[in-house]
């Protein structure tokens, strides 16, 4: 029966469509991409052969040495499709590693290719695949049907991988390779029966178009600005990463102030910066011989994940990029300072989880110290374990009532008393022992439980201004700090004041601390609450005052009565600039008839540091550290009786 060719040629045109729109796009970052250039480009080739061949068979010459080459040909390459779409499938799932592990499962990767390149080859003498007879008419031999079972395996062996790797791929993802499968067994099934409908290339070629559609999404994995692959492509590749607890070495790049040079450039100047530096690492990389795959995680962050196990290498490339961006980089005529932190990570040595991973990436930018820094020394893995847990941790502490709550001491200079304590909470866990607020508050924060926590922690001081021991110790008031989500809660106010009039505590036995980020983004609820408390007659202060971008026009238009300078205040040294600013910032804040208390004093001299500069309240160890209720009871029973 004549054969007929059609469906070749459609089968070419897609592939070769397919092909143009990967190259044409660049998208040839990511094994993942390579991976699908190589199987686009294969399919090119196959097809190409499978024409030639059957030209010459539909010519009606003899041609008996170029049928068997390129029959030869095409058939070889038809097995080699099979192996390399299931392979395409393995690097999807990641799991090359995990596949060829032992030599028994080597074997089951390549023996099936190996044996259909001895049957081709062998073919030659033997004729058992095909051959070409006396009329020149091409004709299938006894093991023919072998070749189609090695296909047959490798779509099997395919259907198995991703099933077993099912918790890596979407549900419509894993619908699409089986579909694409299915239509593939179809189509071999109908060539196999009648060899006259060349429908196999096409088959594979709608597969091919399938998987660029459903699974590959070039675009969804090419950031287009930098020509890298996108984040969206990150996290999936490190999930899998940790599923299938692969080692693997990040470098973790961050331009940390990102924000400032795309509030400074224009868009475009932006871009052209963001594509400088992702040039810059691949051109290390290659100089270096590094291999691995560059992903552009937004904001000006670069992750290059290497399974590169030559730590020498990874450093070397580590510490290029960081000695490159020491200098300024020349852009337009200006010269611009990318401060970039650069950390190298081995995961999952260093971090093995994913929040972690993020959580490390996101504190990058208080890292910085201008030199390569090493994940295993930056951040005790314990930390970051914690991180993980922190939801079970959380919970279960609120159930169990585990929180306590530890007083700071703040002292007035001018009456020379301890006038007032902040409380701070603690947690104590049988796992980690204490835990810090600074860690745990951020997760209750995400986690949503921070307004129970919130509760209890105003349960508890209530309980104790309500108490009777607290008569005796002589204090105003006692600052309760509310995190930012905290004061976005629609009933805070009506809750706090509703368990102030339970234990019988006056408003002005309480001042609530928020801090700068909970007062800049000034929403209508936190708003409604300032209002409602202020009205109440509690009063706020404001905290950390100086971390952020402090803005004396937004204080004064919040009714705080006390603001508090952060720690870093106490820092300062002798740079005589800043102790202008600090003199000035200072008058400003009395002006407005607002106290202030002065955080993190640890040495007599910047008690009197402070005392020079008129400030009146302070707070830090040089007094005492946060203290558990009934050590904080004895403190001041002790030492505010004494002066
Ligand atoms: P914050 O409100 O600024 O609290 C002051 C922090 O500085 C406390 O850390 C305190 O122990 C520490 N500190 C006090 N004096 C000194 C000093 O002289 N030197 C140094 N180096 N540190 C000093 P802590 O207790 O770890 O609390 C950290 C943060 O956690 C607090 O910062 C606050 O933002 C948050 N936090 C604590 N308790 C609560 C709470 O009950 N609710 C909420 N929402 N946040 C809380
Ligand atoms: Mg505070
Ligand atoms: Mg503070």
């Amino acid at each position: 029966m004549e054969k007929l060719l059609f469906f070749d040629y459609s089968a070419l045109v897609i592939d070769v469509v397919l092909l143009g729109c990967m190259l044409l796009r660049k998208m040839t970052n990511g094994k993942l991409n390579k991976f699908f250039i190589f199987l686009a480009a294969m399919a090119v080739f196959t097809n190409t052969m499978d024409i030639i061949a059957v030209s010459f068979d539909k010519s009606g010459g003899l041609y008996i040495v170029e049928k068997m080459v390129y029959h030869s040909i095409y058939l070889l390459l038809r097995a080699f499709t099979s192996f390399f779409c299931m392979s395409y499938i393995i690097v999807l799932t990641d799991s090359w590693y995990k596949a060829a592990r032992t030599n028994f499962k080597k074997l089951l990767l390549f023996l099936p290719v190996a044996l259909a390149i001895i049957l081709m080859v062998s073919n030659i003498f033997t004729h058992h695949v095909f051959y070409i007879d006396d009329a020149g008419v091409y004709t299938r031999g006894s093991l023919f049907f072998l070749l189609y079972v090695i296909n047959g395996y490798y779509v099997i062996y395919s259907f198995y991988k991703v099933f077993i790797n099912r918790k890596m791929l979407s549900l419509a993802k894993m619908f699409s390779i089986y579909a694409g499968s299915l239509l593939m067994i179809c189509a071999a099934a109908v060539q196999f029966l009648m060899p006259h409908v060349l429908i196999d290339m096409f088959a594979n070629a709608t597969g091919l178009l399938f998987l660029f559609m459903m699974v590959q999404r070039p675009e969804e994995i090419t950031d287009n600005e930098t020509g890298l692959i996108k984040l969206s492509a990150y996290d999936p590749e490190i999930r899998r990463c940790f599923i299938n607890k692969k080692r693997e070495t990040l470098i973790m790049l961050k331009i940390t102030n990102y924000t400032v040079i795309r509030e400074m450039l224009s868009y475009k100047d932006s871009v052209c910066v963001k594509k400088k530096v992702a040039d810059t690492i691949k051109a290390v990389m290659k100089e270096l011989r590094l291999h691995g795959d560059v992903y552009y995680t937004e904001s000006g962050n670069y992750r290059i994940v290497t399974d590169e196990r030559n730590a020498q290498k990874i450093n070397a490339a580590a510490q290029r990029l960081n000695d490159e961006y020491k200098e300024s980089i020349e852009h337009n005529g200006m010269k611009l300072n990318l401060i970039m932190c650069i950390c190298i990570t081995v995961i999952p040595d260093d971090i093995d989880n994913i929040d972690a991973l993020i959580a490390l990436g996101e504190d990058l930018k208080n890292q910085y110290t201008g030199n390569v820094l090493f994940a295993s020394e930056i951040s005790s893995k314990v930390r970051y374990n914690i991180m993980r847990d922190m939801d079970v941790i959380l919970e279960n502490a609120v159930s169990a009532d585990e929180f306590e709550i530890y007083y700071q001491p703040i002292f007035s200079l001018r009456e020379e008393r301890f006038n007032s304590a902040e409380a701070l909470i603690r947690l104590k866990t049988e796992k980690y022992g204490y835990l810090s607020p600074e860690i745990f508050i951020p997760a209750a924060e995400k986690s949503g439980s921070i307004h129970r926590i919130g509760q209890i922690v105003m349960e508890k001081v209530c309980a104790f201004i309500g108490s009777e021991q607290f008569d005796e110790l002589g204090l105003d008031y006692i600052e309760i700090n509310l995190s930012p989500a905290q004061c976005m809660e629609d009933n805070l106010a009506k809750k706090l004041i509703a368990i102030m009039k339970k234990n019988n505590v006056m408003p002005d036995q309480v001042n609530l601390e928020i801090t700068e980020t909970a007062s800049g983004e000034i929403q209508n609820t936190i708003m409604k609450n300032i209002r409602t408390l202020h009205r109440a007659g509690i009063s706020l202060s404001l905290d950390d005052f100086g971390t952020g971008y402090s803005n004396m026009t937004r204080i004064a238009a919040l009714p705080f009565r006390i603001i508090k300078l952060d720690k870093t205040f106490a820092r300062i040294d002798s740079n005589p600039n800043m102790v202008i600013v600090l003199e000035n910032v200072i008058k400003m804040i009395k002006a407005l008839n607002m106290k202030i208390v002065v955080e993190g004093i640890e040495t007599r001299e910047l008690v009197e540091k402070f005392r020079e500069l008129e400030c009146e309240y302070i707070q830090g160890f040089y007094y005492s550290k946060p203290l558990p209720k009934e050590k904080f009871i004895e403190f001041l029973l002790q030492n505010n009786k004494k002066v």
